[in-house]
């Protein structure tokens, strides 16, 4: 049975490995902000065999998190063997997917079959119009709400997996973010965990200009709004590369006191063994990295919520964006 990944990050004295596989390039959306530049960049898929190589070769096992994304991994032909044998290493498998497939129930069934630990379900706005103006795919919203509802037919009857909604503060749903977040929790009011993320900042996020303005006082306002609205809904909100420092200090109290109700310090588990594996076409066998995704890239060292920040300049990498950031010296 796998050990849940947020209960392994609070045990004392573990090493954290996660193994992360961007099994295609491919993807049925054309987000105006692709993370993985997916159109610009056509490079074959990774194959099961690769996969095994590469999970053989890291020693990934029961403990480990393994995390399937792309592009879009259920354009991949053979996603759901991949899953299969990621969930027979034991790992805490979790499955990034834009979930319009999963709108085919049958479809669905099959994947969620393979005994996934998560997945984690994107949406971008708070109806077709803003959501699809986001993909770039008329009925993209119909879909995944589709396919949304058949995971939670599933885990309802099934007790797994465990459903991550997220959305992400761009230039287009910085305007409407509190209302999309609203939206979003009382249509689902049974998810597991929110996300609420910055932009990685790939050359189509740059191209499109999609980055918020950190700085700018009516976008923080919006920021804020939507982190009190999520809060107020009762969901476990994670923050993912928002700079606390941005937020007020009556909302950044709100969001510090809701996270340790329900877990430890992060990084308290810990050592120095704690690794992140990234795979793809290009690195199948996978880069290895000590650095990986929970540790605060700030460079504020000095700031008081340097070990709970998932601030990451990957995604605040233009200094209009980063140019609210300032180190707390007092919570
Ligand atoms: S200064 Fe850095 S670590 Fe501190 S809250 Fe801001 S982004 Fe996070």
């Amino acid at each position: 049975m796998s050990v849940k990944y947020d209960q392994k990050l609070c045990l004392g004295g573990v090493s954290l490995h996660i193994h992360y596989f961007n099994v295609t390039y491919r993807c049925n959306n054309r987000c105006y902000f692709c993370a993985s530049d997916s159109p610009s960049e056509f490079l074959p898929d990774l194959t099961v065999d690769e996969i095994r190589k590469s999970i053989a070769h890291s020693g990934t096992g029961p403990g480990d998190m393994a995390v399937v994304n792309g592009g879009e991994p259920t354009v991949h032909p053979h996603l759901r063997e991949i899953l299969e044998v990621l969930v027979d290493t034991g790992a805490y498998v979790v499955l990034f997917t834009n979930g319009r497939k999963l709108a085919d129930p049958a479809y669905a069934m099959s994947v969620l079959r393979c005994g996934l630990s998560r997945i984690s379900v994107p949406l971008y706005g708070y109806d077709a119009t803003t959501h699809d103006d986001c993909t770039g795919i008329g009925g993209s919203w119909h879909e995944t709400v589709e396919g949304l509802h058949n995971v939670f037919r599933w885990r309802e009857s099934m007790g797994t997996p465990e459903v991550e909604l997220k959305t992400l503060i761009t230039d287009r749903t910085i305007g409407y973010l509190p209302r999309a977040i609203s939206t979003i929790l009382r249509m689902f009011p049974s998810v597991d965990r929110f996300v609420l993320s910055g932009l990685i900042q790939s050359d189509t996020a740059l191209a499109s200009h999609a980055a918020v303005d950190l700085g700018n006082p009516q976008l923080l306002e919006q920021l804020n709004r939507a982190v009190m609205e999520a809060l107020q809904i009762g969901s476990r909100l994670i923050l993912d590369s928002v700079p606390l420092c941005v937020l007020n200090p009556d909302v950044r109290i709100q969001w510090l006191f809701s996270r340790s109700k329900r877990s430890c310090a992060r990084g308290r588990g810990q050592t120095s063994e704690s690794y992140f594996v990234y795979a793809d076409a290009k690195f199948p066998e996978g880069i290895k990295e000590r650095d990986w995704w929970n540790i605060s890239h700030c460079p504020h060292e000095q700031c008081r919520l340097h070990s709970v920040c998932r601030m990451n300049p990957r995604y605040f990498r233009s200094p209009i964006a980063a140019s609210g950031i300032r180190p707390i010296v007092e919570v």
